[in-house]
């Protein structure tokens, strides 16, 4: 666009080696400086059956007590919803002057029933009106501080059964995807062993293939270097994650604290990428794609909500201005306006040629009525001489003169 600018303008970009510092390196430390004093938000919607983990792993993601211990008093009973409701959590974290807000979004209740056919819809509808707030925050007259609430990417725990996935999952997967960046993980990955997790990994993704669910890929532009490229293909080997979350320390084998379940025969160490796929989740998530769960929720998955609603709201393009921006229309109408041009210009030539073919064909008549007149007038002249002429000659050869002839006429009439 520059060059092209700059093209237009009839000047020539000229490269040069700086001489001297100009200060425009620092261009990215003001980037850093002005985003660190503003902070990041990240808001991630775990969606699951009740006791798949789900409060424990986000505890485990972000290292903190963001989940208080639920509280179950009494009977089950009493405390099982009725329907499936949104919990929304957010926290203040910060690490090395980095403030980051986080919001959970947690779905309790979901599976949870006898009949689980609508489940999906207070996720969907939740997701919904977060980008509807957004949109409406959008149109107002002032959009300098628009807090972002929509759900930037959706962590989907799936049962660790070692079968597929089941006809809820499929149904809850088909009705998301459109909205929010899925990212399916195996629950409680240390109840499979190691060869079952890797055949239910095939068998999910196999399902969500036929199915055609899009999960999050990961970035969407080319990737530049090497390194970064395998680090994205290295991670996303992974999908669907097998995770174990846990927040209690134990000693492990060799002595060293870590974060994992003991059970009589070890302990599964929850940071160690030998035993789950943890560490790649949060590196995915925390690490190195937040950016990239943000900016694909902004361009790509909310664009696509806020198109189909203006154009369900009957909104449409002004055909004026789409005439302007498409150039066959545009070429169509210059060349009508020419072709009309054109005509209009040759009417005028043939009006203006068949006036004076008439005043020509006016002054030929009246000369040919000139000539015939003129001809008729020599013609009567010349009778009259060879009417003379003749009697001229009857006279000479009979050698008498006019009178006598007359006399002779008056004579014989006596
Ligand atoms: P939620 O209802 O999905 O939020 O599940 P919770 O986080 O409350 O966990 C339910 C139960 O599962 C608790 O007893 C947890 O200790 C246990 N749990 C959580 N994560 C794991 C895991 O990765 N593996 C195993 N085996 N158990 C887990």
């Amino acid at each position: 666009h520059v060059a092209a600018a700059a093209a237009a303008d009839g000047k020539n970009i000229v490269r040069r080696k700086l001489t001297g510092y100009v200060g425009f390196a620092n261009l990215p430390n003001q980037w850093h400086r002005k985003s660190v004093r503003k902070g990041f938000n990240f808001n991630v919607m775990v969606v699951g059956e009740s006791g798949l983990g789900k409060s424990t792993l986000v505890n485990t993601l972000f290292n903190t007590s963001l989940y208080p211990p639920k509280e179950r008093k009494g009977p089950s009973a009493d405390i099982i919803p009725k329907t499936v409701s949104i919990q929304s959590i957010s926290a203040d974290i910060e690490e090395n002057g980095v403030r980051l807000r986080l919001t959970v979004v947690d779905t309790p209740g979901f599976g949870d029933f006898v009949n689980n056919d609508e489940s999906w819809r207070p996720i969907v509808d939740n997701i919904d009106s977060r980008f509807d707030a957004f949109h409406d925050a959008e149109n107002k007259v002032n959009r300098m501080n628009i807090i972002d609430n929509r759900v930037h990417a959706c962590v989907y725990f799936i049962q660790p059964t070692g079968h597929s996935l089941k006809p809820l999952d499929i149904e809850v997967m088909k009705r998301l995807h459109t909205k929010v960046n899925l990212i399916p993980v195996i629950a409680k990955a240390d109840t499979l062993t190691d060869e079952e997790v890797a055949v239910f990994k095939k068998r999910i993704l196999a399902d969500i293939h036929y199915h055609d669910i899009q999960i999050f890929e990961g970035p969407r532009y080319e990737l530049d270097d090497d390194e970064t490229i395998a680090e994205n293909n290295e991670i996303m080997s992974k999908v669907p994650f097998a995770v174990v979350g846990s927040n209690t320390e134990f000693q492990n084998a060799d002595g060293r604290q870590v974060r994992g379940r003991k059970y009589p025969w070890g302990v599964i160490e929850v940071d160690n990428e030998e035993h789950c796929d943890f560490v790649k989740l949060r590196q995915m998530l925390i690490r190195t794609h937040m950016e990239e769960l943000k900016e694909h929720t902004n361009n790509f998955l909310y664009e696509n909500y806020r198109s189909e609603k203006l154009t369900s709201l009957g909104v449409a393009q002004d055909p004026s201005v789409f005439k302007e921006v498409n150039p066959a229309v545009k070429q169509e109408e210059e060349r009508t306006l020419h072709e009309q041009k054109l005509a209009k210009m040759e009417a005028e030539m043939k009006m203006v040629f068949q006036q004076k073919v008439a005043e020509k064909e006016s002054k030929l008549r009246q000369s040919e009525d000139e000539l015939y007149a003129r001809h008729r007038e020599m013609k009567d002249q010349l009778e009259k001489q060879r009417v003379d002429l003749e009697e001229k000659k009857t006279r000479i050869e009979t050698g008498r003169p006019l009178e006598e002839k007359k006399g002779r006429k008056g004579f014989s009439l006596r």
